[in-house]
C-alpha cells in the first residue's frame, strides 16, 4: 500500500470510530447501572431506611431497570438507523430519488422537499417507540393518563406547529446558505438565534396553551404564601397557574417562564396534590434560585456559543467533498445546491462526536441544581425542600442508587442521596 489514505475514506474511518466508541461506552454505562440498581434492589439504602417503604424502592428499582433495557433497545435502533441513513446510503437514496421526481422544482423547493421527506421519515421510524414509551413502559407502572385520542392530537398538532414554524425557517436557512456568500453561517446563526429568543417569548402564551389548559391558581392561601416568597426573593409577583399535567402523566414539576409582562409561575396540578404549601414553596424558591444564579441567561449563552461553532465548522464541511462521499452521499451535480445534504449529514453526525462532552454539561447542570437548593435553602426551609424532593423523586419512582459513571454522563439533577446530604449540611 504505497498511497496514503483518501481523506473520504479517512472520514469514514473516524466517523465509524467514534459511532462504535460511543455505542460502546453507552452500553457499558447502561450495563454498570443496571448491575447497580439491580445489586441495591433488597434493601431501602441506609440514608433514606424510615423515610422510603422497600415497596416503593423496589418499584423505583423495577421502573428503573424497565427504563434502561429499552434505552438499550432504542440505542442499538437509532445505531441501525443512522448507519442505514449515511453509510449505507439511505439519505444519498432518497435524495437521488427527490431529484428525478422532482426536476421540475427549483433547487430550493427541492431541497425543502428533502429535509422535509427525511423529518417525516425520521418520526415514522420513532412512532413505534414512542407509542411503546407511553402505552406499554408509562402504562404498566401506573404514570401514563394520556388516552390514545389525545396522543394522536398531540402527534398532529406537534406535526402542524412543526411544519408551521420549521418549514419557512429551512427556506431561510437553505436561501442564506447559497445566497450569502461564505460568511453564510454567520447570518444563518443570527437568524437561528432570533428565531429562538422569539420562541422563548412565545412559547408559555402561545404555543403551550395548545397542548394543555392554564388555570389561574384559585387557592387563595397558596397564592399569597407564594407572593410573599417571590417579594422576598426580590420577583414582583406575576401570573400563578395551574397546568393539567394530570391529563398526559402522574410526574410532577414546577416551573417559571417567560420574560418581563409574560413571566409566569407554572404548578403542575400533580405537583399541587403531592405536596405540602410550605414544600410547594421550597419548590418555588428552587425555580426562583436558577433565576437569581442567572442560570438561564448563562444556559442561552452557552447554547447560541456551540450553535456559532457548530454553523461555523458546517460552513467549512459543507465545501468539502469528502464530507458528502465519506458519509455515504453523492453531492448534486445537477445544479441543485448540497446545502440540505450538509445540513442534514452534520445534524446526524454530530451528536456522534459531541456524546463525548456532555459530561461537562452534565456536570455544570448539576452544580446549577445545587446553587439553586442553596438559594431555596436561605429562603425557605432546608427541610422541606429535603421533603418535597423526596416525595418527588420517590412520585417519579427516580433510582435512589444510581451508578456514579452513569450519573457523570447522564444525570442533569444531583442523585437524591447527594442533594439532600448537602440540605441537611
Ligand atoms: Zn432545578
Amino acid at each position: 500500500m504505497s498511497e496514503s489514505l483518501s481523506p473520504s475514506l479517512l472520514t469514514t474511518l473516524v466517523f465509524v470510530f467514534f459511532l462504535l466508541a460511543g455505542l460502546f461506552a453507552q452500553l457499558w454505562l447502561n450495563t454498570r447501572q443496571v448491575r447497580h440498581v439491580a445489586h441495591h434492589r433488597a434493601a431501602v439504602p441506609a440514608p433514606f431506611a424510615g423515610r422510603v417503604t422497600l415497596q416503593a424502592h423496589q418499584k423505583a428499582a423495577d421502573y428503573t431497570l424497565a427504563k434502561l433495557r429499552f434505552g438499550l433497545v432504542e440505542t442499538l435502533l437509532g445505531t441501525a438507523v443512522l448507519v442505514a441513513w449515511t453509510l449505507l446510503g439511505g439519505l444519498d437514496l432518497l435524495n437521488q430519488l427527490l431529484q428525478m421526481l422532482l426536476s421540475g422544482w427549483s433547487g430550493l423547493s427541492r431541497q425543502i422537499a428533502l429535509v422535509a421527506a427525511f423529518a417525516l421519515i425520521s418520526a415514522l421510524i420513532g412512532l413505534p417507540a414512542s407509542l411503546y414509551q407511553t402505552f406499554v413502559l408509562e402504562q404498566r407502572y401506573g404514570f401514563n393518563r394520556t388516552p390514545f385520542a389525545l396522543w394522536v392530537s398531540d402527534q398532529l398538532k406537534g406535526a402542524l406547529l412543526g411544519a408551521g414554524l420549521g418549514l419557512p425557517l429551512l427556506a431561510l436557512v437553505l436561501w442564506l446558505m447559497n445566497a450569502a456568500g461564505s460568511a453564510w453561517w454567520l447570518w444563518t446563526w443570527l437568524v437561528w438565534m432570533t428565531f429562538n429568543l422569539v420562541l422563548l417569548v412565545v412559547y408559555p402564551t402561545f404555543i403551550a396553551p395548545l397542548f394543555n389548559r392554564f388555570q389561574p391558581l384559585d387557592d387563595e392561601s397558596l397564592r399569597a404564601r407564594v407572593t410573599a416568597l417571590m417579594a422576598r426573593c426580590g420577583f414582583k409577583a406575576s401570573g400563578f397557574y395551574v397546568m393539567d399535567g394530570s391529563r398526559r402523566s402522574a410526574h410532577a414539576n414546577a416551573y417559571f417562564t417567560g420574560f418581563g409582562a409574560a413571566r409566569r409561575v407554572v404548578f403542575f396540578d400533580t405537583l399541587l396534590q403531592q405536596l405540602s404549601p410550605a414544600e410547594v414553596d421550597a419548590v418555588l424558591a428552587h425555580e426562583l434560585g436558577h433565576f437569581r444564579r442567572r442560570h438561564i441567561p448563562q444556559r442561552i449563552a452557552a447554547a447560541f456559543v456551540s450553535s456559532l461553532l457548530g454553523l461555523a465548522l458546517l460552513g467549512w464541511l459543507s465545501t468539502q467533498v469528502w464530507f458528502y462521499t465519506g458519509l455515504g452521499v453523492t453531492p448534486n451535480l445537477n445544479g441543485t445546491p448540497n446545502d440540505a445534504l450538509a445540513l442534514l449529514l452534520f445534524l446526524m453526525a454530530a451528536p456522534v462526536f459531541t456524546f463525548f462532552v456532555s459530561p461537562i454539561f452534565s456536570a455544570l447542570s448539576r452544580r446549577h441544581e445545587f446553587e439553586a437548593d442553596a438559594f431555596a435553602v436561605t429562603h425557605t426551609s432546608g427541610a422541606d425542600l429535603g421533603s418535597a424532593l423526596l416525595k418527588l423523586y420517590q412520585d417519579n419512582a427516580s433510582t435512589l442508587t444510581p451508578d456514579p459513571w452513569y450519573v457523570r454522563f447522564y444525570y442533569s439533577h444531583p442523585p437524591a442521596a447527594e442533594r439532600l446530604a448537602r440540605l441537611h449540611a
